[in-house]
């Protein structure tokens, strides 16, 4: 399996002003890609740190990611100290001269001189093209490795990282696959997949969260990659309700092209979720094919007023009960005409609880108009890990 470090390069990082997220995302990718990732490194803008670091990090990985300092001011040094890491010069390349000069001329007019330190590329390098600003990466083949170098804005670095590690795959001699599980625990899915005989060279990740599930990467070399897909399959075969789906995926895309597929609308009557159901739906593009709208009803006197939930049941049963549930779903569904529709009521705490319900119990109900299936769970977590949560779990009910 090869290896690969990252080196982000910023004193804003190593001064805590900001969160070095783009280390998070660039180790998630070469994970994904198959890559062992054995550091990570941070270092402030000065060329000696980051040469230094160059030289040693290259010392034990097969592919070192570096992210920051390649725009046109004083602070960016990431290429001059790369190339003195390497002993190699610097060139400056007209053609990427005159594109960062097209660009830039677009908003300024008296173009300043420092520009030209971006169209400045280390001996050899490829150019990795940079879509969105003006500053291209580049990737060096230096004594059998590779190095990467890429611009420090996230919205820059991310498509450029991603088009790398493609050019990169073709050379690769390992492949993953990546699976999303819901409302099924970690350590079940990890019992199953030991108990389960698979060859040594499939390497098992599992990682959960709260509100998408449980994260599964299997990575293996390509000579044994079938047995990685063989250990796919009897995984969606075994938990088959919980199967979310392959690659970058989330429970609200699963439903959203789900339903689209099969021509549905859906709304959503929610409560202690306070409008998440409805939000994480709309994050998926193209939402509005198959939702149609939901009622925060927050107060009983909405649930009563909005969505027809009636007095009696709320005065006997409480808001947060099977009986109210199903009502707020029948009135959520009458008033929006959706063909499908989910509500969710609980105690997201820390108050409010009680013996018979304790924080962290939610009701669902999803309904189509002619049947009813509710779903009582307990999941007494912090406040909003709680909402996120359940909040997932409103669509997942949806989807199964
Ligand atoms: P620019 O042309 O914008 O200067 P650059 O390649 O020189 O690009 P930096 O100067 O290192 O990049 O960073 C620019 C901005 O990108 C930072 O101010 C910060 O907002 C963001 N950024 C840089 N590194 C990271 C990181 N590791 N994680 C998250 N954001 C980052
Ligand atoms: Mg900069």
């Amino acid at each position: 399996m090869k290896t690969a470090a990252v080196l982000t390069i910023g004193s804003e990082i190593v001064e805590g002003i900001i969160l070095n997220t783009n280390a998070q995302y660039i180790c998630q990718r070469l994970a994904e890609n198959g890559y062992r990732v054995n550091r990570v490194v941070s270092v402030d803008d000065e060329e000696d740190s980051i040469k230094g670091e160059v030289q040693r990090l290259l010392a034990s990985c097969d592919v070192l990611v570096l992210c920051g300092g390649l725009g046109p001011t004083e602070d960016d040094k990431t290429r001059e100290a790369v190339a003195k890491a390497l002993s190699r010069r610097l060139i400056l390349d007209e053609s990427i001269r005159e594109k960062i000069h097209e660009r830039v001329s677009r908003y300024y007019n008296n173009l300043p001189r420092n520009l030209d330190k971006q169209a400045f590329v280390i001996e050899n390098a490829q150019i990795v093209p940079n879509p969105v600003g003006t500053a291209p990466g580049q990737l060096i083949d230096f004594e059998g490795k590779k190095i990467v170098l890429l611009p420090g804005p996230p919205q820059e670095m991310r498509p450029m990282l991603d088009s790398v590690l493609e050019k990169l795959k073709t050379e690769q001699d390992f492949k993953t696959i990546k699976m999303l599980f819901f409302a099924v625990p970690e350590s079940v899915l990890d019992q199953f997949m030991t108990d389960t005989s698979v060859k040594g060279c499939v390497k098992i990740a599992t990682q959960a969260s709260f509100s998408e599930g449980v994260w599964v990467r299997l990575t293996a070399p390509l000579d044994c990659f079938a047995e990685a897909e063989n250990l796919a399959q009897r995984l969606v075969e075994k938990f088959q309700r919980n199967f979310v789906g392959y690659g970058d995926t989330s429970v609200e895309r699963a439903l959203f092209e789900e339903l689209e597929k099969r021509n549905l609308t859906f709304s959503v009557a929610e409560s202690c979720t306070g409008g998440l159901v409805s939000a994480k739906i709309v994050s998926v593009s193209g939402a509005s094919r198959v939702f149609v709208g939901g009622v925060v009803a927050y107060d009983n006197s909405v649930k009563m007023r909005i969505l027809n939930v009636r007095e009696e049941t709320l005065k006997r049963f409480g808001a947060v009960s099977e009986q109210c549930v199903v009502e707020m779903a029948h009135g959520i569904k009458e008033l929006t005409r959706s063909d499908l529709a989910v509500s969710v009521s609980g105690i997201a705490g820390p108050t409010g609880g009680t013996q018979e319900k304790p924080v962290g119990t939610a009701y669902f109900c999803v309904t189509d108009g002619k049947r009813d299936s509710v779903e009582k769970i307990f999941y007494p977590q912090e406040r909003n890990i709680f909402r996120s949560r359940i909040a997932t779990h409103a669509l997942y009910l949806l989807l199964i």
